[in-house]
């Protein structure tokens, strides 16, 4: 069997975004990134009360790559300036392009917070090609009901294709570059593969439950597993009922410079990306 072995662990780290606690599993101090993805953030799960303080990340510009949202639990309203506004609802999922720039902020939606319940989502950030860094803004907001599940090993598996194929399926997201994003719950005991092109890169993120490697060690909620390319495929073996986000895609090799919200390839650039953004060219956030 070529399965990948794993190349680092990664245990998120717990950081301060705007007075919220949050986990940081990509980057960390042993791993910048696993092109293409540069960060993954992990809130939550939050007890909110009913007309509680609940999730909220203030209006910021953002250009060059592609903010993921993968919304587990509660509800979000996104709104930026371009005139955009949404909402996400649990299992929904916002595959925006900030491409040339967006200002945008993240908050919890009315519904939620009058409501209370839990508030939990994963955001990753992919980077995008030097040729598409500047193509137009664009949201994706992916209902759960349009996303196919795929259910195997007698119903101990369920795997949600969010991007790419994976057994005959097809993810709605469109991703400018070959991205595998599958969100899967395995239960306790069982164990599944998800293949991967040769080249691309691949990781997972354990959100829930443990999991075990194939010599029986353990790894706990809160975990980032980054594999080597030694192998056709990546297995998977639940040791308590697990959620899993997955991702692989084709790296993208080029010079990197990024600042804050600003990923680009050169130091000019982000330089440049400050100063449209001073000067209005990603547009004027009205709330
Ligand atoms: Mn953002």
């Amino acid at each position: 069997m070529d399965y990948r072995s794993i190349a680092h662990i990664l245990k998120s780290e717990n950081i301060d975004m705007g007075g919220t606690q949050i986990r940081q599993a990509l980057p960390t101090k042993k791993v910048e990134r696993i092109s293409p993805f540069l960060l993954l953030h992990h809130f939550g799960p939050f007890s909110v009360a009913p007309g509680g303080k609940a999730f909220e990340v203030a209006p910021h510009p953002h250009r060059g790559f592609e903010p993921v949202t993968f919304l587990y639990r509660g509800g979000l309203r996104h709104k930026d300036s371009r005139g955009n506004e949404g909402i996400l609802a649990a299992g929904d999922v916002q595959w925006m392009t900030a491409g040339r720039g967006i200002i945008h902020s993240e908050r919890a939606s009315d519904t939620f917070r009058e409501s209370g319940g839990i508030m939990e989502g994963v955001q990753l950030w992919v980077n995008l090609p030097k040729d598409k860094k500047r193509v137009p803004p664009r949201y994706q907001d992916i209902k759960a009901d349009s996303i196919p599940e795929i259910i195997k090993e007698d119903g101990k598996v369920r795997i949600k294709v969010v991007a790419g194929s994976y057994a005959d399926q097809q993810g709605p997201a469109q991703t400018h570059s070959p991205i595998l994003a599958l969100q899967l719950e395995v239960q306790s005991g069982v164990a599944t593969s998800v293949d991967i092109p040769e080249d691309d890169n691949s990781m997972l993120y354990l959100l829930r439950g443990q999991l075990e490697s194939v010599n029986g060690f353990v790894y706990e909620a809160g975990t980032l597993l980054h594999y080597k390319k030694d192998g056709a495929s990546v297995m998977i073996k639940a040791r308590e009922d697990a959620e899993i986000l997955f991702l692989a895609g084709a790296p993208i090799d080029e010079p990197l410079a990024q600042w804050g919200p600003y990923v680009m390839n050169t130091q000019t650039e982000i330089l440049e990306a400050m100063r449209d953004y001073q000067m209005g060219k990603m547009g004027f956030y009205v709330d």
